[in-house]
């Protein structure tokens, strides 16, 4: 299926179910090329089931979710297509602790993308480079702060030069000190024109560079508007709620 617009992500009633329970219900949203969408909310409102979805790390049971012009249908065909496409940041770095950080960047683009290992190993030292961390490729993940595995997880994602960056709460599990440098990192990346759905709630994060905040509730989209008409005048009680707690 070609691409007949800018749409990177399209979600038409997707309601996901873990059981009886429903995480997600109806929703719907669209992303296009270029744009950087911010996910907030409660605990437990579905922010990491939507983009887990969006990744195919989780299937939907109904609606319609297409990325990057792949509907996602369940078939291994089409979860393989969506994975090559997306790159994930988990709060957690989720970095292979027994790779250096250079063999990290690199394993993907060679077994995914059958790189040649040294196409992979340029590939991976322009983008540590991009995240301003050249000179850590050799060392193991344990062997750098946390604020440095972050970096390197999201320039491992970038390797794979994915159509759309999800990220899942990149710096709640950081020291403080280190957050900026995660956020000085996203930011430059959504400045340069990357397409990302980021669930934080790093609120200057999202008034800095977010064309879209979205506000979800118990598995649906409360609100969806920019930034500041969100924080400044937000329409439902529950978000006020929210941002009462986190402001
Ligand atoms: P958030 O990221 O907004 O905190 P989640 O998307 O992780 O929320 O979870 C939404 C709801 O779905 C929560 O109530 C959570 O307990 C439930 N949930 C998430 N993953 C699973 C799972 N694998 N099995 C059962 N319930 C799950
Ligand atoms: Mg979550």
């Amino acid at each position: 299926m070609a691409d007949i617009d800018d749409t990177v992500v399209e979600a038409r009633k997707v309601c996901k179910f873990f059981g009886k329970f429903q995480a997600l219900a109806d929703v719907d949203l669209k992303v296009s090329k270029g744009e950087t969408i911010v996910v907030c909310g409660p605990s437990g409102s579905g922010k990491s089931t939507l983009i887990r979805c969006i990744n195919a790390l989780e299937q939907h049971q109904s609606g319609d979710l297409v990325v990057c012009g792949i509907p996602l249908s369940g078939t291994r065909a089409s979860i393989d297509a969506v994975r090559r496409r997306t790159g994930m940041v988990f709060q957690n770095f989720n970095l292979f602790p027994h790779m250096t950080v250079i063999e990290n960047c690199m394993i993907a683009p060679m077994k995914v993308k059958g790189m040649s290992r040294d196409e992979a190993r340029a590939t991976a030292e322009r983008f540590l480079k991009r995240v301003h961390i050249p000179e850590q490729a050799d060392k193991y993940p344990i062997q750098l702060s946390g604020g440095q595995q972050q970096r390197v997880a999201i320039a491992r994602a970038l390797s794979m030069s994915p159509d759309v960056m999800l990220f899942d709460e990149p710096t709640s599990a950081l020291d403080p000190e280190m957050v900026r440098e995660v956020l000085d990192t996203m930011v430059e990346l959504a400045q340069g024109g990357a397409t990302m759905i980021c669930v934080t709630h790093e609120m200057n994060f999202a008034r800095q560079v977010a064309d879209r905040v979205i506000f979800m509730d118990r598995g649906a989209i409360i609100e969806a508007g920019e930034p500041e008409a969100f924080f400044s005048a937000p329409r439902s009680e529950r978000a006020r709620e929210f941002l009462a707690q986190i402001l």
